[in-house]
């Protein structure tokens, strides 16, 4: 499998996470080369609000793998010294439209790199306030191309 993947180094410093480190090891600071698209456009929204997203400086790997659990589409795993690992799962990647995986990302990189913790409340017609809902909490996602904007910046600027 890992003879497919080009990989680039990043680095990452703020720790945040869902899970506890589980299951195999991959190489530490890796992107899987699908990923690396939506990597850099989290770089790019970052720096359009000022917020410098130095992955040179960060410790992070991320793979595409199949997640077990039913429903879940990406998981941040914090491991105490060792660097974050992102598992986006691969039946939620090969049937998802652009701005879901851009979704997906973005709210691991919420947890992973900002340090977000999850944010679950509703706007008074029912969407959430944030990209960072832990979809759970009955709030709606409304994270599209229209609204995307508002959330990028309540992703960056409310930290
Ligand atoms: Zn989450």
């Amino acid at each position: 499998m890992r003879h497919n993947w080009a990989f680039t180094a990043v680095f990452l410093l703020l720790l945040a996470g869902c899970q506890k480190e589980e299951g195999v090891t991959v190489d530490n600071y890796t992107i899987q080369e699908e990923l690396v698209p939506y990597f850099d456009r989290f770089q790019e929204e970052g720096a359009a609000r000022g917020v410098t997203v130095d992955f040179v400086a960060a410790q992070l790997s991320a793979v595409l793998d199949d997640i077990a659990e039913p429903n879940v589409s990406g998981q941040c795993y914090y491991n105490g010294g060792d660097p974050n690992r992102l598992v986006i799962d691969r039946a939620f990647w090969s049937q998802a439209s652009d701005i879901k995986r851009e979704f997906v990302i973005f709210h691991e990189l919420g947890h992973c790199y900002l340090g977000r913790s999850h944010l679950d409340t509703a706007n008074p017609d029912g969407t959430c306030v944030s990209m960072m809902h832990s979809g759970l909490s009955g709030c709606r996602n409304a994270y599209n191309s229209w609204t995307r904007s508002a959330y990028l910046d309540e992703l960056f600027l409310e930290n």
